[in-house]
């Protein structure tokens, strides 16, 4: 069996080498516990501020996916369920039961979809949109990072709000993507025109809710076209997490406005999960929440999978798959 390990605290955006693949023997599983096999594996920006002092160095990276139980000595597990856990970047492990949630798919539909719009990331642009940013129907929406896990859900969950929605995204075939599949109102490629010029251009109407997840130039670019009482539910600030500083100049502008900026971690939306799971089955079912994936085939291309997150190689959620 294999983990992944940090052996060295990455400077800047991490590399390959900061990263080991590290092989020993496949756990057994004792009475009461199950053996797991990884089948999905996530690799998530949130992780990359962990490498600077909470993730352990020479131990399994913290994270987790999807994974099968392939041997049972347990009560209730039973060879074959599938399982979400959070129990490290491990191919085969063992468990009791602790930190495992059993998953039971629509057979209708890829497992792959539950790493993401049926997922974390997916529950994240839900509760981040809806509840943190409280929105109405028919407002303006700005969304950065749009062609993302998350953006990509939270723009569309603003379309189907019958929102007038821009996101921002690194390449054309992102923006593309997102025209012409995602179907949003305007879409502004940060890599090829500045932002805060293009934004101006894209929001004749203004913002009344900004889905923050890059910082830095987006939201000081945003900061400038909100409306009254808009609001900035804050999902992430990637454009910080390998280092530097955030940068922001235009703070005073949420005087006059009123505009409330509020940070927020999707763990404390477990109880949205429900109706979460219920509103987007519907949508991908009938089509009104579409998704990209970027899928690595192999255990040992997770740090390859999480370094290109800041590269922008993903399309729609970056995914390690193990095993079918
Ligand atoms: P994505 O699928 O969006 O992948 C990351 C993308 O970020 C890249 O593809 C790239 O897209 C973009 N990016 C990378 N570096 C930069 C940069 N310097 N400036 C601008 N864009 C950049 O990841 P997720 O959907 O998983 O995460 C999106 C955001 O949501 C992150 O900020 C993350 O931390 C946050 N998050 C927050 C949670 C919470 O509970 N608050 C939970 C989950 C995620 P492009 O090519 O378009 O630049």
């Amino acid at each position: 069996s294999r983990e992944i390990h940090l052996v060295r605290r990455p400077s800047g955006i991490p590399v390959e080498e900061d990263f080991a693949v590290v092989t020993g023997p496949s756990p057994e599983p004792a009475e009461g516990e199950v053996q797991l096999q990884a089948v999905f594996v996530s690799v998530d920006p949130y992780m990359r501020p962990r490498l600077d002092a909470d993730q352990p160095l020479n131990a399994p990276m913290l994270g987790g996916g999807i994974a099968r139980v392939i041997k049972s000595r347990h009560a209730s597990l039973r060879e074959g369920q599938l399982v979400r856990h959070a129990l490290g970047m491990r191919e085969r492990f063992v468990s009791n039961g602790a930190g495992l949630t059993a998953l039971n798919p629509d057979p209708s539909l890829p497992l792959s979809v539950y790493m993401h719009a049926l997922g974390m990331t997916g529950l994240t642009a839900y509760a981040g949109l809806l509840e943190v940013g409280a929105l109405k129907n028919g407002e303006q929406v700005f969304v950065s990072t749009a062609a993302g896990a998350v953006g990509s859900v939270a723009a569309q969950i603003a379309k189907i709000k019958d929102c007038y929605v821009v996101g921002s995204t690194g390449s054309e075939d992102k923006a593309e993507w997102l025209r012409t599949t995602a179907g949003l109102d305007a879409v502004i490629n940060y890599k090829a025109t500045p932002i805060a010029a293009a934004l101006q251009a894209a929001t004749p109407k203004g913002i009344d809710v900004y889905y923050e997840n890059v910082g830095g130039d987006h939201l000081d670019a945003a900061l400038t076209r909100m409306n009254l009482r808009g609001r900035i539910p804050v999902c992430g600030m990637i454009s910080t997490y390998n280092g530097g500083h955030d940068g922001v100049r235009n703070l005073f502008n949420v005087i006059y406005p009123r505009i409330r900026i509020e940070g927020f971690l999707v763990g404390d939306f477990g109880h949205l999960n429900e109706r979460f799971i219920e509103d987007m089955t519907a949508w991908i079912k009938s089509g009104r929440i579409k998704y990209q994936e970027t899928i690595l085939d192999g255990f040992a291309r997770a740090p390859e999978g999480l370094i290109g997150l800041f590269r922008g190689y993903n399309s729609g959620k970056m995914l390690i798959r193990v095993a079918d």
